[in-house]
């Protein structure tokens, strides 16, 4: 019985014949007999298909004499649609041939070498697709698009200073095409980078060229703060982390083990219990609080324990677990060490972090979703069999 992609090469075969390709016209008889055995090559290959023998159906089309307009468009088509079915090895033939094709035009040419760079991409071949997509960077048809592949490659091979000339490229072309956002984001992974290789002054510039993109970045704050955390500013990173904790109480979790790091290096000015007071102020600041202490059983400082016994009191499922009445007694704060492993394990068995656009989740924070590779929209997410117990 056919498959569902044999009905799709058979469409692509009425396609062709719907565009004049199987009946050519015909003019002198050299002319005639090229297109009689072009048309019988072409048949025979789509029979191939038809009988899923692809590789047979690729020798076939690939050593075909010269290609009418149309028969090239199908095999471009072919190739394409194999690709799609994750066959990209007999897509690079068909654009490969293609590509090598005297007789193409440029723009045949062009359309063959972007395909073929999207068969490169889909084959993790990155040195080889880049290389036909710098060829096609003044391309008017593929120019944009070959740009765009061009900023894919940078961020999958982490050459984030090609990607800040790239992006720059890219708007200069159409203005607005890369979003501020994104921008900050590649000047984040270079303050990073910075960081990692003991360079604060670069690290602090790349930042600062992260907040001109795009202000109240939250990735941008946290760097910020573990820069001045480790330049010894330990004032100015917990402002930093308070103003953060405040804007964004379910990011606490991220924030909070910051914050407890300081506490012993600051002396004198706002200190760390007062701004954990504040932010535990709030109901969402509370919550964030108490599951940032659950996450990470490191954190045993009484205060931030106090407030996840605080938040467990109020919540009507485990509440009763705790003695009845005596609030942030000894006794509640010995039941709830004791209960800490448990809840960990719970509020571990979900996703933590989950993409708003294509669902993939994760139990730790991306800013780049793996998934689907969009910016920031991977966000933080009650864990399923947490969110059943906790209000
Ligand atoms: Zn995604």
């Amino acid at each position: 019985m056919p498959t569902e992609s044999a009905f799709l090469f058979a469409g692509l075969l009425f396609l062709a014949a719907a565009l004049g390709y199987v009946f050519a016209r015909f003019g002198d008889s050299d002319e005639e007999d090229a297109e009689q055995s072009a048309r019988t090559n072409f048949l025979r290959g789509f029979r191939y298909l038809l009988n899923e023998e692809s590789d047979r159906a690729v020798d076939v089309f690939t050593g075909a004499g010269d290609l009418s307009d149309d028969a090239m468009e199908t095999q471009l088509a072919l190739g394409t649609l194999f690709r799609r079915r994750g066959e990209v090895d007999r897509a690079i033939r068909l654009h490969e041939d293609l590509v090598g094709r005297a007789s193409s035009t440029v723009a045949q040419r062009e359309a063959a070498s972007f395909a073929l760079a999207e068969d490169y991409l889909s084959a993790g071949l990155f040195d080889r697709a880049e290389a036909l997509l710098v060829q096609l960077r003044s391309s008017r048809a593929h120019g944009m698009e070959a740009l765009g592949r061009l900023l894919r490659i940078c961020e999958v091979t982490s050459d984030w200073d090609r990607a800040v000339d790239l992006c720059a490229e890219l708007n200069r072309a159409a203005p607005g095409r890369v979003s501020p956002s994104q921008l900050a984001h590649y000047y984040c992974e270079l303050a990073e980078v910075a960081r990692r290789d003991q360079l604060p002054d670069l690290a602090g510039e790349m930042v600062s060229q992260a907040e001109a993109s795009e202000p109240a970045k939250v990735r941008t704050a946290l760097i910020r703060a573990d820069l001045d955390t480790a330049s010894g500013r330990p004032a100015e990173a917990i402002a930093t982390l308070a103003r953060l904790g405040q804007a964004h109480p379910a990011l606490l979790g991220e924030i909070l083990p910051r914050l407890l790091v300081l506490s012993p290096a600051l002396r004198g000015g706002p200190g760390v219990g007062q701004v954990i007071d504040q932010l535990a102020a709030t109901p969402e600041g509370l919550r964030g609080i108490a599951l940032g202490v659950i996450r990470d059983s490191r954190i045993t400082e009484p205060q931030a324990v106090r407030y996840l016994v605080q938040f467990l009191a109020g919540q009507p499922a485990l509440g009763e677990l705790l003695a009845p009445g005596d609030g942030e007694s000894g006794q509640s704060l010995a039941r709830v060490q004791a209960l800490r492993p448990l809840l960990h394990k719970i509020l571990g068995a979900g996703a933590r972090f989950q993409c708003e656009n294509c669902g993939y989740g994760s139990a730790v924070m991306h800013w780049q979703c793996p998934g689907c590779r969009s910016w920031d929209t991977v966000q933080p997410v009650n864990s399923t069999v947490l969110a059943g117990i906790l209000s």
